[in-house]
């Protein structure tokens, strides 16, 4: 059992054992893999991509792939203190015992929790240092479109899409096991898309899937102990955009538009949901609404599955109609979210932005009819066609929605010119410039009820420079890391000063990095080939300073130099006649009628005692419900199930005695063999022993707290045994949170009254 320090925040970030983690017994398997997100807990178990490698690697014969997540300040500082290693989730093994330790980089800021977590795992940084039974370190992930600043501390190099060449990776390692770590790291560098910095190469060649109807989908994702920030089931229903902007990495390094089939799409969400129990699910996708299935998919999910919530990630203006909004109108969890990028569709042209915003101003009586009231548009400035008049027209822009009555928040980010887009030759503006043009923007929006939230401009400065770096700035993150930075993508530790110093200290120009390149020069990640014509960025670049736009892939061919035209078309299927729901589905959207209540009496112990009350009570819900117990919901937009509790229990407080009670269709049955089915999806440490049909109140019986110390307490509770140098206590009244936080008791757990003799 993990012994935590009490005063270390969200515990349950550290315990590991959440429905469905993938557990191997050591003996049996040849390569252990540490799959690692370089941010806390909660964002990396929102990222779909996790996901989709844990559950790639762990098919793989004879590997177990385990996940590593950077610890928040206070953990990390007790790992230090207690010279602990960091280790991984699953097993908590130390990252340095592991045989590959994997990174995936989506983030600037997150650069420097990777070397972070390499040294409190115990690994060196830099990769030349490393060697014998040192693990192979592999980067990965959309920064990898532009590996130089990285090289130093990887040994292997993944570019682009991983989640087909992982599997390769791992069947090398592992057919491979004992031999010298140098010949593993040469022979995986002979993978296609994959390379070794410290072996000399020419380009690399970017990776993608290229029928991604056929490629894997997750659909056992282990489900948050604690409230990630997307604790929902995610369904990409497709990769790459066909929109070709002009400013997005995602759009260009991420070509071409793939897109699974109804068929495919509605198999992963009954699976999902099947193993999951979740309430809502995200259909994940650069522009949703260019999914030709889209009204179907929405359709299916509602008939099938009664009060499940849908949300949409990305949106583009224009792009859904009457149905699709109908549709989501009695399913969206949250506002609808579009990116409106810039002011003016002259500007937009040179972005090659092609929305049309009265199309959503004409929708928004229908949207209102559905009860939606809030707006979030995303907006960028910095770009350099962009006039006073561009930014002041904003107010334009907003004055309908909010004449509407719509409730808008508007979020505005710098521009930063990233890789292999056509915009990653421009300058980028100077900090200061960028804050005047935001608060153009804020005062332009002064007492029209716009919510305004803007990024900080350091911030995207430090973004600007990592997103174009080259392999000189290795020393920089060095020199971060020396310095102790880590967690920048939060608030209370992003400071630009560090950053500041570098520059100054090594008397390099930070302009070299965010302002304009030579068009004719080499640029650092030209390394990495996309596939892509020689000309065509630059093409992109002429027509953007002359608004010109490009067809959309979904309409056309720009031949961009992929040649995926001919095939890309074969991808887009028809939209089928109509859409069948299984008569199972609809019996169980029907067995919700007449209520019944049934309470369950449930245990929380082990590891789980740091998982919180409300986490608990959603890892139930969710296991009851892949185990085929139809809860009623409450609230039209916003259903939520009917369930009701005893009071919260503190986290690191044992229980014995928890009760939830659920309300039910009166068809529903829950018979021993439901209950040993929600069982074996609860996470060791979450155990039903019993149920009945009745309420909280039929079930709930006296309780007291079991107190147990390694040495005689001297005040408050009632000493009731001794065994050995064990002390047992008694306590019935209130304040067994602070009990627990005094650190007196090793244990403190709640029992039934009945179960104790002489109470
Ligand atoms: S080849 Fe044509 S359709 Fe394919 S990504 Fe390039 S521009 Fe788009």
């Amino acid at each position: 059992m993990i012994d935590i320090p009490r005063n270390i925040l969200r515990p349950a970030r550290y315990i590991g054992c959440e429905p469905n983690h993938v557990r191997k017994d050591p003996g049996d398997v040849t390569v252990r893999f540490a799959l690692c997100y370089p941010d806390i807990y909660e964002i990396g178990m929102s990222y779909y991509g996790l996901f989709l490698l844990y559950e790639v690697a762990n098919n793989v014969r004879g590997v177990w792939c385990e996940r590593c997540f950077a610890p928040w300040a206070d953990m990390e500082e007790h790992l230090r203190r207690s010279g602990t290693l960091l280790g991984t989730l699953e097993s908590r093994t130390p990252l340095r015992a592991m045989d590959l330790v994997g990174f995936s980089l989506t983030y600037e800021l997150n650069v420097t929790n990777v070397l972070n977590m390499l040294a409190l795992g115990g690994v060196k940084i830099r990769a030349e240092e490393r060697a014998g039974k040192a693990p192979i370190v592999i980067g990965g992930g959309p920064l990898m479109l532009n590996p130089k600043p990285y090289e130093r501390f990887f040994d292997v190099i993944v570019a682009g899409e991983g989640d087909e060449v992982l599997r390769s990776l791992l069947e090398t390692a592992r057919d491979m096991k004992g031999e010298p770590r140098d010949s593993v790291i040469r022979e995986m560098a002979r993978l296609e898309g994959v390379y070794s910095p410290h072996i000399p190469s020419s380009r690399v060649k970017r990776l993608f899937v290229s029928d991604l109807d056929s490629a894997y989908h997750p659909v056992r994702p282990p489900i948050p102990t604690v409230d990630s920030v997307h604790n929902r089931l995610n369904i990409e229903i497709s990769r790459g955009c066909g929109n070709g902007c002009r400013f997005c990495l995602a759009g260009f390094g991420y070509r071409p538009y793939r897109e699974r089939s109804f068929e495919a799409v509605k198999a992963v969400i009954d699976e999902g949901l099947r193993h999951t129990g979740y309430e809502e699910i995200s259909l994940l996708s650069l522009s949703s609404g260019d999914y030709p299935f889209l009204f179907d998919v929405l359709k299916y999910a509602k008939r099938t599955y009664r009060g499940l919530s849908v949300s949409l990630p990305s949106l583009k203006i224009g792009s859904i109609g009457k149905d699709e909004i109908s549709a989501m109108g009695e399913m969206a969890r949250t506002g609808f979210t579009f990116a409106l990028e810039a002011p003016t569709g002259s500007l937009r042209s040179r972005l090659n932005k092609d929305i049309d915003v009265q199309a959503l101003v004409a929708q928004l009586p229908h949207l209102k009819a559905l009860g939606w009231r809030r707006l979030k548009l995303y907006l960028m400035v910095g770009f350099p066609w962009e006039t006073d008049d561009d930014l002041l027209a904003i107010r334009d822009v907003i004055t309908p929605f909010r004449a509407a009555g719509m409730d808008v928040n508007l979020s505005v980010s710098p521009f930063t010119p990233k890789p292999h887009t056509p915009f990653q030759w421009l300058p980028m503006d100077e900090e200061n410039v960028l804050a005047e043009k935001i608060m153009v923007i804020k005062d332009a929006l002064k007492k029209t009820g716009v919510r305004v939230r803007y990024r900080d401009t350091s911030v995207s400065v430090v973004e600007g420079i990592v997103a174009r770096a080259d392999e000189r700035l290795a020393s920089l993150f060095e020199h971060l890391h020396d310095r102790g930075v880590r967690l920048e993508a939060w608030r209370e530790f992003f400071s630009f000063e560090p950053y500041r110093d570098w520059f100054e200290e090594n008397s390099a120009d930070m302009r070299a990095y965010t302002g304009g390149r030579d068009r004719a020069g080499r640029l650092p990640w030209d390394m990495v080939d996309m596939g892509l014509d020689g000309t065509f960025l630059g093409t992109e670049l002429d027509k953007a300073g002359s608004g010109e736009m490009t067809v959309s892939c979904l309409a056309g061919c720009a031949a961009c130099g992929l040649g995926c035209s001919l095939p890309q078309r074969t991808f887009r299927q028809e939209r089928p006649e109509g859409v069948t729901v299984s008569d199972a589905a609809v019996r169980t959207a029907e067995a919700a009628e007449a209520p019944k209540k049934f309470t369950f009496r449930y245990g929380k112990y082990g590891d789980a005692r740091y998982i919180g009350h409300l986490d608990v009570m959603n890892i139930i819900v969710r296991a009851m419900k892949s185990s085929g117990i139809t809860m009623r919901t409450r609230g039209k937009y916003h259903p939520l199930p009917k369930i009701a509790l005893t009071d919260a229990l503190p986290v690191g407080v044992e229980s014995f005695a928890e009760f939830i009670e659920v309300e039910t269709g009166g068809g529903q049955r829950v018979e021993a063999s439901t209950v040993r089915m929600i069982n074996e999806r609860l996470p060791s440490g979450i155990k039903i022993y019993e149920f009945i049909e009745g309420s909280l109140r039929d079930m709930v019986k006296e309780y007291l707290f079991l107190l147990i110390a390694d040495a005689p307490v001297e005040d408050g509770p009632t000493l009731w045994r001794r065994a050995k140098d064990r002390f047992f206590y008694m306590w019935r009244g209130k304040g067994v949170k602070q009990l627990w936080m005094e650190g007196r008791f090793t244990r403190i757990i709640k029992v039934e009254s009945k179960r104790i003799d002489g109470f």
